[in-house]
């Protein structure tokens, strides 16, 4: 039997009552290890989490709570290599997209211990400045934000087991709240290899960091008035979460990240030959590929001019076309596997439900995989769909498919391609190509109600821009309507969901001794 991972609760390990999920190799099938989280005192786990490890965060500063952030990713660092070699059993990633979540990860909790270091001794922030309450200056109302006296519940999505803990932990502990996180059970190993190196190294105080690896039962009984939720993953798990007993019961301040259709749109001045044409095929194609496509932020709809439709179908067909797909241990591989077998039945089926209404332009599928047998490994070639005629197809914009997918719409006008993105209902990101800086800052303005990020790529920033899907530690990640309505990121904004909003109405005497 393969080795069952014990859970950190209650300031111990603790070993799951039942034999658990044996997690596994996408590429191989190899058994790799198991997971098990039942028959554990979830409450008292939590327990011990908010009145033991949250009051010794909180007797910190900011500062203080950074340098511990800064000793754990040191920490982390130094065990990379065992980090990239559980990405590639377990999540089937070549190097390069193991390093978007391992090194994401590590990247963004060095930004967050930087950011509260400059927060300094400080252990509560102000929020704006005083405002007079009546005639006379001295009684008047000063806005704190104040560290949760609560737990952080992360429940985590399988395509970012580094850094869905990381970008979510980084400003809950910089915040003073202790966390407890819930990977998905097909690619839990990392996150529980990452947590176990921190916590056996005694930097932050027992229960501070926390994990139960397996099945969620239970979990959201064990929340409390001050605690908050914060959960990545599918539309319909997240809806669970927001009408939960316990949550609707307790006020639980929830977060949530969901699927999404992002778009990328090409502007009318960008036609084929010229440097930003050139920018949205080379990044659409990454976008694909990139982790086989399993990333929330991806590009899922291309929208480009009716004229330039077929020269893109046919500059992204080729580029595609020199994705070599299988084995991530093969260094000539490009593109590993999806994440599982039931993963490669979802995405298998669901190019199929787009296929029946549009048009297959390419089809990597039908190249042979590197050094993986196809009946075992859970790879999949990048598949490119066409419509030109996206107003009256529906599913386009509703069917989001987690693998290394995308559709290319033609338009008419400016106007109706935006009409066309915002029938995605509300997504993460949209990146937007030309080079005519007055029809991009309008079309960014123009686009922002319906995203959290809007990626501008004019040809002055195509080698410097961060990237469409890669989610930076300074910008918020997060949108409206499908894609959750989360905020997370965003530089110090992070911390605001792991705080308490009050307003002192006091004396400005009294006033001057917080500011002080
Ligand atoms: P999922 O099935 O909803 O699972 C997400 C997490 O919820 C897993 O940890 C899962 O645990 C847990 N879970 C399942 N049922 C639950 C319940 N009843 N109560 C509490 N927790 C429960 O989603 P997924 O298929 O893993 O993730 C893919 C989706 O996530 C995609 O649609 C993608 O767009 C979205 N995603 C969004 C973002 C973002 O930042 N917006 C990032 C990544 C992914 P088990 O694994 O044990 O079932």
């Amino acid at each position: 039997m393969t080795e069952k991972l014990l859970n950190y609760l209650g300031g111990q390990w603790q070993s799951g009552a039942d034999d658990g999920a044996v997690l596994s190799d996408p590429v191989t099938g190899q058994s790799l290890v198991r997971v098990a989280s039942s028959g554990m005192d979830l409450k008292a786990g939590f327990a011990f989490a908010r009145e033991s490890a949250g009051p010794a965060l909180r007797a910190m500063s900011y500062a203080q709570r950074a340098a511990l952030l800064t000793t754990a990713v040191k920490i982390l660092q130094s065990n990379r290599d065992r980090y990239y070699e559980i990405a590639t059993a377990n999540s089937g990633t070549v190097k390069n997209d193991s390093a978007v979540d391992i090194d994401g990860g590590i990247y963004t909790l060095s930004t967050y211990a930087k950011i509260g270091e400059k927060l300094g001794e400080q252990k509560f922030l102000l929020d704006g400045e005083a405002a007079r309450l009546g005639k006379e200056p001295l009684f008047q109302s000063q806005h704190v934000l104040v560290p949760r006296h609560g737990v952080a519940l992360f429940i985590n999505a399988f395509n970012f087991p580094s850094w869905g803990l990381w970008e979510k932990a980084a400003p809950a502990l910089l915040s003073g709240v202790p966390v407890i996180v819930k990977p998905a059970t097909s690619t839990a190993w990392l996150t529980h290899q990452m947590v176990k190196d921190v916590v056996d190294a005694k930097i932050f105080p027992p229960g501070a960091l926390s994990i139960v690896c397996g099945g969620s039962a239970g979990l959201l009984d064990a929340l409390a008035p001050f605690d908050v939720i914060s959960f990545t993953g599918s539309a319909d798990t997240a809806e669970k979460i927001r009408t939960h007993p316990a949550v609707a019961k307790h006020s639980v301040r929830v977060n949530i990240e969901a699927d999404s259709v992002n778009s990328a749109l090409l502007m009318p001045d960008a036609v084929p030959g010229s440097e930003a044409f050139d920018l949205l095929i080379k990044e659409a194609a990454r976008e694909m590929t990139q982790k086989s496509g399993q990333k929330c932020t991806a590009i899922r709809r291309i929208f480009v001019p009716r004229a330039h439709y077929n020269a893109a179908a046919e500059a992204l067909g080729a580029r595609l076309a020199k994705t070599t797909v299988g084995n991530p241990r093969n260094e000539t591989v490009r593109m590993g596997a999806l994440v599982n077998r039931e993963q490669f039945t979802t995405v298998t089926n669901g190019i199929a439900q787009l296929q029946a209404h549009i048009t297959t332009l390419f089809d990597g599928r039908k190249t042979a995989l590197v050094d993986a047998d196809p009946s075992v490994a859970c790879c999949v070639g990048p598949v490119l769909l066409g419509t030109e005629n996206p107003e009256s197809v529906s599913i386009v914009h509703e069917v989001e498919v987690f693998g290394p997918v995308a559709t290319l719409m033609a338009y008419e006008t400016p106007e109706r391609a935006t009409a066309l993105i915002r029938r995605g209902e509300g997504s993460l990101v949209c990146s937007v190509y030309g080079a005519d800086n007055t029809t991009l800052a309008a079309a960014a303005i123009d686009l922002a109600s319906s995203h959290g990020r809007i990626h501008v790529i004019s040809p002055e920033v195509g080698v410097q821009h961060t990237g469409h899907g890669n989610v930076m530690p300074q910008s918020l990640h997060g949108g409206p309507g499908r894609a959750g309505g989360g905020e997370e990121l965003g530089g110090l904004r992070a911390l605001h969901f792991y705080h308490q909003r009050s307003a002192i109405q006091a004396s400005s005497n009294i006033l001057e001794k917080l500011t002080a």
